[in-house]
This record gives structure tokens, C-alpha cells and sequence, in this order.
């Protein structure tokens, strides 16, 4: 597929952030998106053009019914090479998320030739001080005009890009996390599964009865039985028994993060024993008394890994790790960020360069 290119008039280019670390997560963007159309059965009109607002329909489906899918990637800066991470995995998960969706499948290798393109273009805007990177939103939406319940017929595909530094604005210091009883993700059968926008609108509100109590994050167990642990917030989640680390499987109602099958495999080849099994909160809970939950952390591709500080649960705080960073949450960061970032070796064919 041809991609069109058409620069922004060189006097329109924005200013770049002076401090990257203290730009608020997601809201510096860049100059240059790419995006591509779908109607009549196909993708067409592929184009890299400056980054501008959206001419949408008042109607348009995506508005109404929420038909709506996204990724989150990160490129990376490392002696003038651009990294990315494992790009292929997202493209292929999104492609998951639009079957469930019902909305188009895109060509995995047109998605990564586009993104790379477009990275080359904005070389620039990729940071390269530690702790920094360049996060890309790939989005799809339904932008048929039509009242009428039902899939789209037209989509728009497009990829933006945010420089930015730490999610949390903790950095990578523990977070506290709420386990919310009240409030459901998702429920099997259901697109907890998919990375859709409405997902997120549906936790927003758990989310609020977590601030109230000094929490970041909700931490959501199952729908049906509210026993055991899903995930937590944009993370997939972590717990070290003593010396096994387990991590909820992936049983249709959470999202497989790509940063959750790097941690597996890396914890492996350290030797830590892995377990995808259910864990129920009060293994959990009576393990923080007991000493047995030693560590605990949440992961994925916008905070990496966050150590996990503290859990709310039933109207008091459980502290974890004495509210620290453990050590393996600390070597697995270190592990993770070196081979993403550059510094340390890639000995699983991960990093994709762009060039
Ligand atoms: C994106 C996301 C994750 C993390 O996935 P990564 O591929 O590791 O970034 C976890 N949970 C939810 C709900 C997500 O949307």
C-alpha cells in the first residue's frame, strides 16, 4: 500500500517539551500522525500528515455504541537508534480486539511499515533521556453516520504520538492500589478480552471511589464469585508466595499483556518460579499478615512495572513489602527498561529497530 506523505509547513512545527519527565502523561503530542480510511470492503487513503483534530459525523457509530479499539507501544532512543518493543505483538492483538469488536483487521506488516515511517519523520520527538520514551496510540473507530445499531461500514485507522516519562506521577516508587468489591471489569463472554475504549468509561467510576481513599489504581477481581484477582487498572498483576511469583491467567475476561508475557518469560530465565493460576484475595490478604506475600506489582507498557505499595481492601489499607520496592519487581524493571531502552541485551529478538 502506498503511503502518501504530506508534510507540516516547517513554520507550524511545534516546540518541543524542555523537560520531558515532567510532561503529564499523554498530553504533549507530535507533529505528524499517520491514518488510513475504510469503506467499501477495504483500507485505502494511507497517509502520514500533520497531526489535526478529527472530522467525524455528530453520528458517527463510534460515538453512540462505542466501536472502538486502541494499542499502546513504546519507541525508544538509544544512541541514535529507535527501538521499538515487540510492535508485531500489538498489531496482532489489535486485530484480536477487532474480531471481538466486529470492525476490520489490519495488515500487520502495513501497520508496522506505517508506524516506522512515520517514527523516521518524527525522529526528533523520540526522547532519549532515561526514563523517557515516545508512546504510540494506534486507534481504530467506527465512523459510519448512522443511528442504527449495527457494525460500521467505514473506519478510520490512525497512530499518534506522545513523548513522555514516568505514568504515575510517583515515577517508579510503590503505588497504592484499590480492590474494589463493589464494581466489576468484566464478566466472561464479555470484551474485558478486547482493548476497547468502553472499558475504561466502565471503570472511570471505580476509579473515583479509589482516589477517595489515596488510590491510583483499581484493583478488579473476578465477576462472578468476586474472589479472585483480574487485573489492575491499564496493568496486568503480580504476586510473589515466598518464592513463587503467580499472575492470573488468561481466561477471556483480562486483557494479555504483552509486558505480562515478557515478565513470565524474563522471571523464567531467572530462575523464579512462574505460576499463571487463579489467586483469590484472601490468599492474598491473609499472605500480607502472614509474611508470605512478599512482593506485588502491576505491568504494562505505560508504567512497565509498578511496584504495588499498598492494597485498600474492605475499608483499610494492607501495606506490601513494608510499602517498598522488592527486589525482584526492582530486577525484572531493571531487566525490562535495559532491553527496551537499549542497554542490556536482547537474547529473545524483541526489539525491532527502525530504520
Ligand atoms: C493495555 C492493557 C494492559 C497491558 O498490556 P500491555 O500489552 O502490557 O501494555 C493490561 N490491562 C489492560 C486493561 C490494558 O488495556
Amino acid at each position: 500500500m502506498e503511503i502518501e506523505i504530506n508534510l507540516a509547513p516547517p513554520e507550524e512545527l511545534k516546540e518541543k517539551p524542555s523537560d520531558v519527565l515532567k510532561v503529564p502523561f499523554g498530553t504533549v503530542f507530535t507533529d505528524h500522525m499517520f491514518s488510513m480510511q475504510y469503506s467499501a470492503s477495504k483500507w485505502h487513503d494511507a497517509m502520514i500528515h500533520q497531526f489535526a483534530p478529527l472530522s467525524l459525523s455528530p453520528a458517527a457509530l463510534c460515538l453512540h455504541y462505542g466501536q472502538g479499539i486502541f494499542e499502546g507501544m513504546k519507541a525508544y532512543k538509544h544512541e541514535e537508534r529507535v527501538l521499538l518493543f515487540r510492535p508485531e505483538k500489538n498489531f496482532e492483538r489489535l486485530n484480536r480486539s477487532a474480531n471481538r469488536m466486529v470492525m476490520p483487521h489490519v495488515d500487520v506488516d502495513i501497520a508496522l511499515e506505517a508506524l516506522k515511517k512515520l517514527l523516521l519523520i518524527e525522529n526528533s520527538w523520540v526522547p532519549d533521556v532515561a526514563g523517557s520514551s515516545l508512546y504510540i496510540r494506534p486507534t481504530m473507530i467506527g465512523t459510519q453516520a448512522k443511528l442504527g445499531v449495527k457494525p460500521a461500514d467505514e473506519y478510520l485507522f490512525y497512530i499518534i504520538l506522545s513523548p513522555v516519562g514516568p505514568y504515575f506521577r510517583e515515577g517508579f516508587s510503590p503505588v497504592n492500589i484499590y480492590l474494589s468489591t463493589e464494581y466489576v471489569r468484566a464478566v466472561r463472554g464479555g470484551v474485558g478480552v478486547a482493548k476497547t475504549i468502553g472499558n475504561y468509561a466502565a471503570g472511570l467510576f471505580a476509579g473515583t471511589k479509589a482516589a477517595e481513599v489515596g488510590c491510583s489504581q483499581v484493583l478488579w477481581l473476578d465477576a462472578l464469585e468476586r474472589k479472585y484477582l483480574e487485573e489492575v487498572g491499564t496493568m496486568n498483576i503480580f504476586v510473589k508466595f515466598d518464592d513463587e511469583l503467580a499472575t492470573p491467567p488468561l481466561s477471556g475476561t483480562i486483557l494479555a499483556g504483552i509486558t505480562r508475557d515478557s515478565v513470565l518469560t524474563l522471571a523464567k530465565d531467572m530462575g523464579v518460579k512462574v505460576m499463571e493460576r487463579q489467586i483469590s484475595v484472601d490468599e492474598v490478604i491473609e499472605g500480607i499478615a502472614s509474611g508470605k506475600v512478599v512482593e506485588m506489582f502491576g505491568c504494562g507498557t505505560a508504567a512497565i512495572i509498578a511496584p504495588v505499595g499498598s492494597l485498600w481492601f474492605n475499608d483499610r489499607p494492607y501495606t506490601v513489602s513494608d510499602g517498598k520496592t522488592g527486589k525482584l519487581t526492582q530486577e525484572l524493571f531493571d531487566e525490562l527498561t535495559g532491553i527496551q531502552s537499549g542497554i542490556r541485551e536482547d537474547r529473545y529478538g524483541w526489539i525491532v529497530e527502525v530504520d
